[in-house]
């Protein structure tokens, strides 16, 4: 790096002469005038004899502290900038008392590299915070610095919206020279369309850059050579004309609102169902979506995050929840249903299917805001959770309205020194941390977490305004996952802190779920299970609980193949997992064994819904390694709390020994008693 000449003064108080040397030279190559010093008296000498601008202080000097020196260097220069190194300190009390009580500007700690200790002198001299860097932009519409606040982002995007004509007319004229054999014109449109699907989501017109995203993809061979399917170009720029020249073209709404609301996916055969579905919506501020068949359902769910599903019970309802919940992603997706009768019959089909809820039908208003509320609750806890830190009001708002999205809660924090605190209650996925705060420093804190155990997977991610290479190395050095230089870029910010969380998540299910069959593990099944136990207790409801074993699986292996034999235990895994309600749960005990816990049901309704799923497994056919096909069936001992048992272990202990029975009374059966 180029070093800037400076006339700085410093007083360097180590007594580790290696270190002494080291860092001297460091920055002394920077410009800086250093004057070592190696104990508390030399450091007197150097104070008395010329001004310094600034002071390093090692945190422990032979025959005192560091923190001792500077509590009497301040009676003398209450004012001077201090640095202070140490190996020590872990916590934010300590780190409080230096910077509060002795006026220290900056804690490093050791070991530090001499980079660090450049970047903070840096800062420590800098009259005015440096301007942040010009944006590299090819065109104005890529540059979207996310401290542009709402007013602004408004404003930017109604000029946005009002160029999109005038951008089509040059595609279209661009496609219009390109059909006649012009390579040049089609390189542009490419270009066009490029910017517009990347671009266009930014301002709030999403579906203007999907669109485009759709025509991109068809305009490709133009990059890689091949040929262009004109039918399929102009069938894409006319998507694209609809997407933009709808009456009102306002970019939708931000996706904060809605997230704040919730999304329910609301699906009837009947329009006028539909239609008071969409008016109690508006009335509750949930944003309802229809669809009118199963598949229209699927088609929903994959264009757009929703809470949960209200579905028609007489109708399609059965097969729309097991279409819905055979989706990526959704296994588990909170259901309600509304049925004319609500029998035992379709209580336990909807139980089942997994409908956590139960409405009659008609539906009230009342019914449907129940619902509506339940559902939303329960997905809402699978949101992911960022914490930002940043002592900028302003930059914590900027940075929550550029994450809060359907799968992601924002928290901010302005207090640093209330971080524990915040983490402890928040118990946030991700963390992002501003580096230049007046307290602690972004370093600080992450090494503050990397040190306590709870906290050390924590994803963080730092922001900061310098990015050269001193920094990063500090950034990682400190424990940090990865770095943001500012302005942050919105896009950026959301696809790091996105790829981060979903990192994480994916590596809590390896610790949690089994692998073969996406089930929960024993231990989480049974800590969770204790929290049903105790809930059914206080609300004085049942709870039933289910060992599910494999009949004869060691012949499955030994005929039909070992690997056949994962095939059952994955489709059954799944088939436990897509059924049920979101609140029940399931794992694989062990082998080709499973558990079930049913919250709320008496033992006869809980045999009948496992009766289901019985009789869906034996429905499978499966295929053996040599070709051949075989169907297999499962044993069940089911114990129901609390007439068979109150404790976890009494429970387990006659649901085992009726699965025994069960096996013992012929297979393919479930035993209650
Ligand atoms: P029963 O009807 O009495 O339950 O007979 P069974 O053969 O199912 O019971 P047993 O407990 O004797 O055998 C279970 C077999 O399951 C033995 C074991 O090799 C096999 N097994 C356990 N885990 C797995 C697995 O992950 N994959 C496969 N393919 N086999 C497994
Ligand atoms: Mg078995
Ligand atoms: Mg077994």
């Amino acid at each position: 790096m180029s070093t800037a000449r400076n006339d700085k003064t410093l007083l360097f108080l180590e007594d580790d002469r290696d270190l002494q040397a080291l860092v001297c030279t460091f920055l002394r190559d920077r410009g800086y005038q250093v004057t070592p010093a190696r104990t508390a008296a030399e450091a007197r000498e150097v104070l008395q004899s010329k001004p310094v601008d600034a002071a390093i202080v090692d945190g422990l000097l032979p025959g005192m502290t560091g923190a001792d020196f500077i509590r009497e260097l301040r009676k003398t220069k209450p004012d001077l900038p201090v640095l202070f190194a140490s190996a020590f300190w872990k916590d934010l009390k300590s780190h409080e008392l230096l910077t509060r009580q002795l006026g220290v500007a900056r804690v490093v700690h050791k070991p530090y590299r001499p980079e660090e200790l450049a970047v903070w002198l840096e800062q420590l001299f800098a009259v005015a915070p440096p301007p942040p860097p010009p944006q590299e932009s090819q065109d104005e519409e890529d540059a979207e610095p996310v401290d542009d606040f709402a007013a602004s982002l408004a404003l930017l995007s109604a000029d946005y919206g009002a160029k999109l004509p005038e951008r089509l007319a040059t595609l279209q004229a661009l496609l219009g020279k390109g059909r006649h054999g012009d390579a040049a014109a089609m390189e542009e449109a490419y270009s066009v369309v490029h910017k517009l699907h990347g671009t266009a989501g930014s301002y709030g017109f999403r579906d203007v850059s999907i669109t485009a995203g759709a025509l991109e993809d068809v305009l490709r061979p133009v990059k890689t050579g091949g040929t262009l399917d004109w039918a399929r170009v102009d069938a894409g720029f006319r998507a694209l004309e609809d997407r933009v020249s709808l009456p009102v073209l306002a970019p939708e709404p931000e996706q904060a609102v809605v997230a704040a609301m919730g999304t329910l996916l609301v699906v009837d055969e009947d329009a006028a169902v539909l239609a008071d579905a969409r008016r109690m919506g508006e009335r509750e501020g949930v944003r309802v979506v229809t669809a009118s068949t199963p598949q229209e359902a699927c088609a929903a769910v994959e264009k757009q995050w929703v809470d949960g599903a209200l579905l028609h019970m007489g109708g399609a309802g059965l097969a729309t929840a097991s279409a819905l919940r055979a989706m990526e992603g959704h296994q588990s997706l909170p259901l309600a249903f509304s049925s004319t009768s609500g029998g035992l019959q379709e209580r336990v089909n909807a139980a089942h299917a997994g409908a956590s809820l139960f409405l009659p039908r008609p539906f009230t208003q009342q019914d449907f805001a129940t619902a509506a509320e339940r559902l939303v609750a329960t997905r809402r806890l699978e949101r992911a959770k960022v914490m930002v830190v940043d002592d900028d009001p302003e930059a914590v708002r900027a940075l929550s309205q550029a994450l809060v999205s359907d799968a992601v809660e924002v928290v901010g924090l302005e207090n640093a020194y209330g971080l524990l605190d915040a983490l402890a209650q928040h118990r946030p996925d991700l963390l992002l941390l501003d580096v230049q705060m007046p307290g602690p420093s972004g370093f600080d804190l992450c090494r503050i977490l990397r040190l306590t155990p709870e906290w050390q997977e924590l994803p963080i991610l730092l922001i900061t305004a310098q990015v050269g290479l001193e920094f990063r190395l500090a950034a990682f050095q400190a424990g940090a996952d990865d770095y943001l230089a500012k302005p942050v870029l919105k896009e950026e910010l959301r696809a790091r802190v996105h790829a981060r969380l979903e990192r994480a998540r994916l590596s809590r299910e390896r610790t949690e779920r089994d692998a073969l069959t996406g089930l929960m593990l024993r231990r989480p099944f049974v800590e969770a299970v204790a929290t049903r136990l105790s809930e059914a207790r206080r609300s004085e409801k049942p709870l039933a609980l289910c060992f599910l074993d494999v009949d004869h699986f060691k012949k499955v292996n030994d005929q039909h193949g070992h690997l056949a034999g994962d095939r059952v235990l994955m489709r059954l895994g799944r088939l436990l997992g897509a059924r049920f309600r979101r609140e029940d749960l399931r794992a694989r005990w062990g082998g080709e064994e499973f558990v079930v816990a049913l919250l709320g049901e008496t033992p006869e309704s809980a045999k009948e819904i496992l009766s289901r799923t019985a009789e869906e497994l034996s429905a499978m056919t499966f295929e053996g390694d040599t070709g051949d096909t075989f169907h297999v069936t499962f044993s069940a001992g089911l114990a129901v709390a609390p007439g068979d048992g109150t404790t976890l272990d009494e429970l387990l202990r006659v649901a085992d020994a009726r699965l025994y029975r069960a096996k013992e009374n012929g297979r393919n059966r479930i035993e209650t008693e």
